[in-house]
């Protein structure tokens, strides 16, 4: 029966109830129990109406017609009926049988049989039975009953009214017709009463499946978000325990170049190896504050200082100090600005940066005779900086992946360059914080050409620096450091 209900209707009973079945039923309970009150408060006004019309306009009827009589006493008893409902259940306030099933099946089944007598006696008065129909189609609807407890009410009733009419109906035809009436109202209303349990029963499985889904999500989420500190303090300890031998190794290095040199000992093969001590020094600095920066970025506490700077001059001081070693690596460079001046709000400090690190993946993937060149120009309200070289190029397909963290487009062991992929990442952040965009065009074997776009705007609340202090001054070490990756 219930195969057959859900394919007419297409009432799902395939969900897996067995955690929430208790809960649904206190649930069902309650509610059923809510909208007796409601229906009683109803059907009070509603009596207290009849038994005033009863007093008023069917008085005189009731001398004549034994039925009016009836009527009038059923609203009385009815009315009497629900108050003492109503009084039996306020009594129990508080108490854990007020979730019981028993004060909703009181109700109905008071409801129902007065609705029952009205209904038998209407034939009696107007050959109708609409207050039987009227009454089973409303508790159908209004209230979640199970379908045994539906079968039940509405079975027992059918017969309780069918057998009234075969005492009531003496014409066959009639009587036959009535009962057929009776029992499609009754089995319709029974199916009514199905779909609205099920559908019910659905929905809130349904609400508790998305409630657990979105606790377990909390709980997921938390434990991220516990990993992620625990990952940003994990980097910024491991930076600084990397950092402290690191500088030991490195002064040391520098200790013995100052010692050797005031001694007048000049070795090549010592040179060499210091040379190599040093570079991979530099090396290690770099990938251990890139390491740092990427982790203040993901934490968010990577601080941008905005002055308005003369961004033209940055972008020419730090492109002059790296020209000789670019030189010196067998490629031409060449500098160009359509612009003498431009004030901007920016960050001195991270346009150097994203310069260097441009700068030294141009020269890094750029063979021998090969070009670089450094453009400014102003397009729609940007200052475009562009860093082109006659490079390697980069694949059509991977050129939208190099600013993912850790992207290499050669990621071989033997590869020719060497790298740690953050480089461009940071960059794409750098240039991100000061509110700009980058974009590369490149066309593999031809060369790339890396544009960062910065908004042309300044700010009235932060200072200006018309003269910004050149990357030369004390900040050699930042190009060796940037340019580490290089070797001759
Ligand atoms: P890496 O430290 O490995 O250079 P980057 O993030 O700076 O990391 O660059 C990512 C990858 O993008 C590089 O490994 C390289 O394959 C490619 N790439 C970057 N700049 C250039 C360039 N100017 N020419 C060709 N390929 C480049």
């Amino acid at each position: 029966m219930s195969k057959l209900l859900n394919y007419i209707f297409g009432t799902s009973m395939d969900f897996n109830m067995t955690n929430y079945v208790n809960e649904f039923e206190e649930y069902r309970t309650l509610i059923n129990i809510k909208r007796c009150e409601k229906l009683g408060k109803v059907i009070l006004i509603l009596n207290l109406i009849l038994i005033l019309v009863d007093i008023t306009v069917y008085k005189p009827m009731r001398i004549g017609n034994v039925s009016y009589s009836y009527l009038f006493y059923s609203h009385i008893i009815v009315f009497i009926l629900i108050l003492l409902w109503f009084a039996f259940f306020k009594l129990r306030i508080g108490c854990r049988s007020k979730k019981s099933k028993f004060y909703y099946h009181i109700f109905i089944n008071i409801i129902l049989y007065w609705c029952v007598f009205m209904g038998l006696n209407a034939m009696y008065i107007s050959g109708k039975i609409f207050a039987y129909f009227i009454c089973i189609l409303l508790l159908s609807t209004v209230l979640y009953l199970n379908p045994l407890e539906a079968f039940i009410t509405y079975f027992i009733s059918i017969i309780v009214v069918n057998g009234g009419l075969i005492f009531i109906i003496s014409n066959l035809n009639v009587l036959y017709s009535d009962i057929i009436n009776v029992t499609i109202l009754s089995l319709f209303s029974f199916i009514v009463s199905y779909i609205n349990f099920f559908s019910r029963k659905k929905n809130f499985l349904y609400e508790k499946s998305i409630m657990a889904s979105r606790s377990e999500l909390e709980l997921v989420n938390q434990k991220l978000q516990q990993y992620e500190r625990e990952k940003t303090d994990f980097y910024a300890n491991i930076s600084h325990e990397l950092k402290t031998p690191l500088n030991v190794i490195f002064s040391s290095e520098q200790m013995m170049e100052i010692t050797l040199n005031e001694n007048g000992y000049n070795n090549l093969k010592i040179n060499k190896y210091l040379k190599m001590m040093k570079q991979n020094s530099y090396r290690l600095i770099r990938l251990i504050g890139n390491l740092n920066d990427i982790n203040k970025i993901d934490a968010t506490n990577f601080e941008v200082k905005f002055i308005n700077s003369d961004i033209i001059k940055i972008i020419e001081d730090i492109t002059m100090s790296v020209a000789e070693f670019v030189e010196d690596k067998g490629l031409s460079f060449t500098f160009d600005t359509e612009l003498e001046e431009k004030i901007i709000s920016c960050d001195q400090d991270k346009i150097e940066r994203i310069m260097l690190n441009l700068l030294s993946n141009a020269v890094k993937f750029t063979d021998k005779g090969g070009s670089i060149f450094v453009n400014i120009y102003l397009e729609h309200n940007n200052v475009c900086i562009s860093v082109k070289d006659t490079g390697i190029g980069i694949p059509s397909n991977i050129k939208d992946l190099i600013f993912d963290r850790f992207m290499q487009v050669d990621k071989s062991m033997s590869r020719s360059h060497e790298g740690s992929g953050i480089g461009l990442s940071l960059v794409k952040s750098l240039v991100e914080m000061q509110n700009g965009n980058i974009y590369v065009n490149t066309k593999l074997g031809e060369g790339s050409e890396f544009i960062v776009i910065l908004p042309d705007t300044m700010s009235s609340e932060i200072e200006s620096v018309k003269n910004p202090c050149s990357i030369v001054d004390g900040q050699v070490e930042r190009i060796n450091i940037e340019f580490s990756d290089i070797y001759d």
